[in-house]
Formats: structure tokens, C-alpha cells, sequence
């Protein structure tokens, strides 16, 4: 593996936040959201989760 690769995926795995408010705790990184609980519940309409929680 080159270098390049391995800091890519380094940078990769340190990017764990919010992608709306950046915000890193309660984050859920399932389904490939990466927001956190409160923009996730705040947008939980347009992303059609409506009936989470
Ligand atoms: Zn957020």
C-alpha cells in the first residue's frame, strides 16, 4: 500500500462528524448519514425517516 493511500484512509476514518452542524457526539453514522441525533431528527422528514424514535 502507498503512502497516499494509507493517509487518505487515515483522514477518512478522522472525519466522524455532523456533516450539517459538525457536531461529534451522538453522531450516527448509519446508513451512511453522518449527522448527529438532533439535525438528524431535524431533517428526519426530507431523509424519510419519519417514523425514527
Ligand atoms: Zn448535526
Amino acid at each position: 500500500m502507498a503512502k497516499q493511500d494509507i493517509d487518505l484512509k487515515y483522514k477518512h476514518r478522522g472525519k466522524r462528524k455532523c456533516k450539517i452542524c459538525g457536531n461529534v457526539r451522538g453522531l450516527i453514522q448509519k446508513y451512511g448519514l453522518y449527522i448527529c441525533r438532533k439535525c438528524f431528527r431535524e431533517n428526519a422528514k426530507e431523509l424519510g425517516f419519519q417514523k425514527f424514535g
